[in-house]
């Protein structure tokens, strides 16, 4: 196995590491709620993509309702 002679200095790894950012991401408007989503995604505040409502969101509240219905069950 092919191992380094000698060890990097703190320089030369810390200019190689310059090359490592955060990207920062695009976002869009959503058309039916208005709230930034990432592009070409469902809106993850309504559930709509292309005009349509896609998935349903439930709200907290909902969540909880349909946890119990499904313990009883
Ligand atoms: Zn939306």
């Amino acid at each position: 196995m092919p191992n380094p002679k000698r060890r990097h200095s703190k320089q030369r790894g810390r200019l190689r590491r310059t090359h490592y950012k955060v990207k920062v991401k695009s976002l869009a408007k959503c058309p039916q709620c208005g709230k930034t989503k990432l592009p070409h995604r469902i809106c993850l505040f309504c559930g709509y993509y292309k005009g349509k409502a896609v998935i349903e969101i439930l709200t907290k509240d909902q969540k909880k309702k349909a946890r119990e219905k499904k313990r009883k069950a």
